[in-house]
């Protein structure tokens, strides 16, 4: 079966083409019905080979997948086989990490305002705790033992985060992370009470394809940690790069490069660590988009076409299965399939511009805004692209819309149900305050009859 990996997407509008073909894509709408989020088993795998190739140079390299971008099981199952750990923030996050075998230093726990039953399962899994905050230390000892042997600390530069290229990011104005006398006192609270092993873990940068990003971010917390060791004593054990690498969603972006990243922050660590005597600190990353967001895609089809002062196409897909567009106004790429058994949309001529819209009541439904697309027909399959991550893992269930299921599409070539569509009665399900032994559903079936 023909499903090519989108990873080299160059300028033309109609280079970026959905991972699987018209033919394959009808198929697979045979067996379940619209929308569902599809994922490309053998190009998850390729791309989680390649990030551990560009880190092969440093031993103790570990992509921890920040569990947030998609918490689907059977991805983190496919992600381990691979070699990565888990970057989990919530206590239910630990529990997918438990019950996919994850555990230890395996999971790393970067959470924030963080609720005591976290800290609590998180030190019984053993996971390295990446600390937010010096309060949390005693919060942590209070609510779940005596720190561990190897614990971590995240760290804010505050101010703006620049690059050649420009501004970044603005850590000064984001909640997360200590400053720089917190953190070498943070240390040496850690370091009293029986820590061995620290790690350095910061986030500057969201979703930047920029290969500088990574190797800047590196050179800024290595520096940091020569500082800390030679103030505190500590023994630095790793870098935690976090998440940002960004993956292209406009067609005529420049995907990042991992392996110049890779090679990038190898340099830094040659020309900052190695001098002062610290080669044997491992780097860790906690990437989720990158990992898999252009892996995924939304698979929805038109049911209504409007025409008013605008051109509308309405999906069978809404805000709740991607909520990206509406809640960033961030763009994902539409492809026009078309009809079961007719012509290839795919290679048309964008020559129509429509508004492609979700059935909330909410204006901000929108999947795409004045976009060029080939003529829609109702029934034509439309796929939307890079959804692997923060797509259906931000669903919600706004309009009492329901989630839509996840289809693995695996390497043999066969589909796998990874998650089943949300159904009427796992919306009421919560509803424990109605009349003993009643359902919503059956209370609603008696009145009718
Ligand atoms: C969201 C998040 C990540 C993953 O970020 P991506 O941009 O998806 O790579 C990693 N670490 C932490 C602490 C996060 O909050």
């Amino acid at each position: 079966m023909e499903h090519e990996p989108d990873i080299a997407q160059t300028a033309h509008y109609t280079d970026k083409r959905p991972f699987v073909s018209k033919q394959v894509l009808e198929k697979i709408c045979e067996t379940y019905p619209t929308p569902f989020h599809l994922y490309d088993e053998a190009a998850i795998r390729k791309n989680a080979c390649a990030v551990h190739e560009a880190f092969a140079w440093n031993p103790g390299f570990m992509e921890y997948f920040a569990v947030k971008a998609n918490p689907n099981p059977a991805l983190i199952r496919i992600l381990a086989e691979e070699g990565c750990g888990l970057d989990c923030s919530s206590e239910t996050e630990l529990m997918i990490a438990q019950a996919s075998g994850i555990e230890g230093s395996k999971i790393m726990f970067s959470s924030n305002d963080t609720p005591a039953q976290d800290f609590v399962l998180a030190r019984r899994l053993g996971a390295i705790i990446n600390f937010d905050d010096i309060t949390h230390i005693p919060f942590f000892e209070s609510v779940a033992g005596p720190v561990q042997k190897t614990v971590s600390c995240r760290f804010n530069p505050g101010g703006l985060f620049r690059l050649a290229t420009g501004i970044m990011g603005s850590p000064g104005d984001s909640k997360y992370g200590m400053t720089e006398p917190q953190l070498f006192e943070a240390f040496r609270m850690l370091k009293d009470r029986g820590a061995e092993t620290f790690g350095i873990h910061a986030f500057l940068a969201s979703n930047t394809t920029s290969d500088e990003y990574y190797p800047a971010l590196a050179r800024t917390l290595f520096e940091l940690a020569v500082r800390l060791k030679n103030k505190t004593g500590c023994k630095i054990g790793f870098i935690n790069l976090s998440g940002g690498v960004g993956v292209p969603y406009q067609p005529e972006e420049t995907p990042a490069n991992i392996a110049a990243i890779g090679k990038g922050v190898q340099q830094a660590y040659e020309e900052v660590l190695v001098p002062a005597g610290m080669d044997d600190v491992a780097i860790y990353s906690e990437m989720g988009r990158f990992m898999l967001a252009p892996y995924g895609c939304l698979v929805t089809r038109a049911i209504h076409e409007k025409h008013i002062y605008k051109d509308y196409i309405g999906v069978d897909a809404n805000a709740c299965n991607l909520m990206r567009p509406a809640m960033y106004g961030a763009y994902h790429h539409l492809s026009v399939v078309g009809q079961p058994g007719g012509p290839d949309k795919t290679c048309l001529e964008p020559d129509h511009v429509y508004d492609v819209v979700g059935n909330l009541c909410e204006n901000n439904d929108k999947f795409a805004i004045d976009r060029a697309l080939p003529q829609v027909e109702i029934g034509d399959l439309i796929v939307i692209h890079d959804t692997g991550a923060h797509g259906h893992a931000m669903g919600y269930n706004y309009n009492g819309r329901l989630r839509s299921a996840e289809v693995l599409l695996k390497e043999d070539g066969t589909t796998q149900l990874i998650r089943r569509a949300e159904r009427a009665d796992d919306y009421f399900s919560t509803l424990d305050v109605l009349p003993a032994g009643q359902t919503l559903i059956q209370m609603a079936t008696q009145q009718h009859s």
